[in-house]
C-alpha cells in the first residue's frame, strides 16, 4: 500500500491497467480536445458537488503518454515537503472509441467514452476523498469499496475497462 516514503518519485494509488495498449496505439486516436480541460474540471466538480463532499478539487491532467493507466491518483512531495494531489487521465485508452460497447467500468455499464470518463474520474475522486480524510491508506479499502457504492454506485473496482482485467497496478 502506498504510504509517505519516496521523497522524489510520485506515489501512484491507482492504476488502471489494459492489455490493449498496443492496439491503443496503433489507433491513433486524435489528440484533439475530445473533452477540452474546462469540461473536465466541470466534470469533476460535479461529481465531488453529487458526492456532497466540500473540497476542493485536485488538478486533473490529460496524459498522451499514459498507456499502461487510464487514470491513477498521484501525490508528489515538492521542495518544501508538501504534498500535491493529481489525477491524471490516459488521452490514449480513454478516448478509444474502437471497443465493444458497452463496457463494464467500476462494474457500470458504459455506452460511450465520455461515461468511461466519468466513472474512471469517480473512481480516482474516492482515492483523493481518502487522502484528503487523512486516512492512513487511501487504497482500495474496505471504507474505499463503501464510499465506491453509496456515493457512486460502483460495484467493481478492479483496474480494467470492460471484460479484461489485467490484475491490480496499485
Ligand atoms: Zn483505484
Amino acid at each position: 500500500m502506498p504510504g509517505f516514503t519516496s521523497k522524489s518519485r510520485p506515489l501512484i494509488a491507482c492504476g488502471w491497467a489494459l492489455p490493449t495498449v498496443k492496439q491503443a496505439i496503433k489507433a491513433k486516436i486524435a489528440i484533439k480536445a475530445w473533452c477540452t480541460v474546462s469540461t473536465l474540471r466541470q466534470k469533476v466538480l460535479e461529481s465531488i458537488t453529487r458526492a456532497g463532499w466540500e473540497m476542493t478539487a485536485p488538478p486533473v491532467l490529460w496524459s498522451p503518454r499514459m498507456t499502461r493507466c487510464a487514470g491513477l491518483f498521484v501525490l508528489e512531495k515538492d521542495n518544501r515537503g508538501y504534498w500535491h494531489p493529481e489525477i491524471r487521465l490516459s488521452i490514449p485508452l480513454i478516448r478509444r472509441l474502437d471497443r465493444p460497447w458497452p463496457l463494464e467500468v467500476c462494474g457500470c455499464f458504459c455506452r460511450d467514452p465520455d461515461a468511461v470518463l466519468s466513472r474512471i474520474l469517480e473512481h480516482e475522486l474516492v482515492h483523493y476523498k481518502l487522502w484528503k480524510d487523512g486516512d492512513s491508506d487511501w487504497g482500495h479499502t474496505q471504507r474505499f469499496r463503501q464510499i465506491a457504492w453509496e456515493v457512486f454506485g460502483h460495484q467493481g473496482i478492479h483496474h480494467g475497462i470492460g471484460t479484461e482485467d489485467s490484475g491490480n497496478s496499485m
